[in-house]
């Protein structure tokens, strides 16, 4: 990245350097040693709402920190709050963060401050933006993205959570699904349909939502891997009032759309290693004495390579945000084999622990492997299925036809309504 440094990203990046070390320490590059502190293989952290709760107390602190400092919100156009900086800032504040030992971000705080805040900012009216963005940028208030539902994942724009206009107000019945860490969020940021006489893209509000207002009731929902962070999301005639409607009436799919757009270009406070590494799996093969197996070794050396592979599409994508491009459909075959990848270290480590796996004998890092194994299928769903990534890498970067599309009818005439 070193030929898009000039003389004033330089200059930035040393003010970004001083004031990190004056708010964090150091970051020591951690090195795993078998059977040394916390194994920590973990894709999705287990811990209790009380933990949970004083870690994002600890994030908070950071980001708010952060936002009064000035880097808050760096790329956001002035006329939206932010900085209106180009993307190789964006770029550098992530890289001189990540010399820096702070708090890794976590799930509501990306969608609190990366989508949400960015979405009120750039569709919210001067009320909304003045009472609400600041906030979700400062992470001062949480809020949820409360966009699945059971029948409308993949298919988001099939979602049939039902609003009506009552006066001034909304009034919302209907259901969400797979709501990370609604329970910990003041706001959610929530997609329903508002006319199903038109094609099912054309009748969609966006709305921020009080957690707290009377119909709601937030259910959590135990993964496999042992933590509750996401939840059912219930709405019984809750009432919204108008002023809340984020964009304008059925505009909701444009805001939507720009709101996972801003996923990609949300910066910095990178977040935590998930699950074991090729470099852990090579050490459970070491630890287990068959790293000079010859079919072993073949597993280890492909894991590795497609680790090495992964590694260079982040920084290309990286290099190509830098250079104010929109890395677009490349994106998806990054998070494609960033699951694929931990999917394959997770069925490796299966295969060399054998029955140890299901069986725990108490010894050092193998229920972690376990860990990892039962997180590994959550993060092939999360941001797009494998499937869906796919597909986008089919029609978009290698032009094969677009699938056929059966659902250009009014929603009302769709056959699962
Ligand atoms: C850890 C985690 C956190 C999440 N957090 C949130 C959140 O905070 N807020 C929120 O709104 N949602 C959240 N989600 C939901 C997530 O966005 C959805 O799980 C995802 O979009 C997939 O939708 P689905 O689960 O309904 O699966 P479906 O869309 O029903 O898919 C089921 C299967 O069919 C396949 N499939 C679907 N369509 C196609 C197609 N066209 N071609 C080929 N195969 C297809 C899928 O790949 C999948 O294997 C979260 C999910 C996870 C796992």
């Amino acid at each position: 990245m070193a030929e898009l440094d000039d003389a004033e990203l330089r200059a930035w990046r040393e003010g970004v350097r001083t004031w990190l070390s004056t708010v964090a320490q150091p970051r020591t590059e951690e090195v795993r040693v078998w059977g040394e502190g916390d194994p920590d293989l973990q894709i999705f952290r287990v811990m209790s709402e009380e933990q949970e709760r004083a870690y994002l107390d600890r994030v908070r602190e950071y980001r708010k920190a952060r936002f009064d400092a000035g880097y808050g919100v760096l790329t956001l156009a002035p006329e939206f709050g932010g900085l209106g900086l180009p993307s190789v800032y964006a770029v550098a504040f992530a890289e001189e963060e990540h010399a820096f030992d702070i708090p890794p971000s976590s799930e509501i705080i990306s969608v609190t401050t990366g989508l949400v805040g960015s979405a009120v900012s750039v569709f919210g009216t001067a009320e909304q933006r003045e009472q609400y963005a600041r906030a979700f940028l400062r992470t001062d208030l949480l809020c949820c993205q409360l966009f699945s539902e059971p029948g409308a994942g993949s298919d988001l724009a099939g979602l049939s959570t039902k609003a009506v206009r009552d006066g001034d107000d909304w009034i919302v019945s209907g259901q969400k699904i797979w709501t990370s860490n609604a329970q910990f969020s003041e706001y959610g940021f929530m997609l329903a349909r508002t006319d199903s006489d038109v094609v099912k893209q054309a009748g969609i509000t966006a709305f921020l939502v009080p957690m707290d207002s009377p119909g709601i009731q937030i259910r959590p929902i135990r993964q496999m891997s042992g933590p509750a962070s996401f939840n059912e999301v219930f709405f019984d005639s809750v009432r919204i009032p108008d002023a809340m409607r984020i964009g304008d009436v059925n505009a909701g799919w444009k805001v939507a759309m720009a709101t996972l757009g801003f996923e990609r270009s949300s910066s910095g406070s990178g977040h935590r290693r998930k699950g074991g590494t090729s470099a852990d799996l090579i050490a459970l093969a070491q630890e287990l004495g068959v790293s000079q197996d010859p079919v072993t070794r073949q597993r280890l050396a492909d894991v590795y390579v497609r680790t090495r592979l992964h590694a260079a599409m982040v920084a290309r994508v990286a290099r190509a945000t830098a250079a104010g491009e929109n890395p677009g459909p490349a994106g998806s075959l990054g998070k494609l084999v960033a699951s694929d990848n931990l999917v394959r270290i997770g069925n490796a480590a299966s295969d060399l622990l054998g029955s140890a796996m299901v069986a725990d004998t108490g010894a050092w890092g193998q229920f972690a492997w376990s860990e990892h194994v039962l997180g590994a299928p959550g993060y092939r769903l999360a941001g797009g299925t494998d499937e869906v990534q796919r597909n986008i890498i089919a029609e978009r970067v290698l032009g094969l036809p677009a699938e056929y599309r059966a659902d250009k009818a009014p929603f009302s005439q769709l056959s699962k309504n």
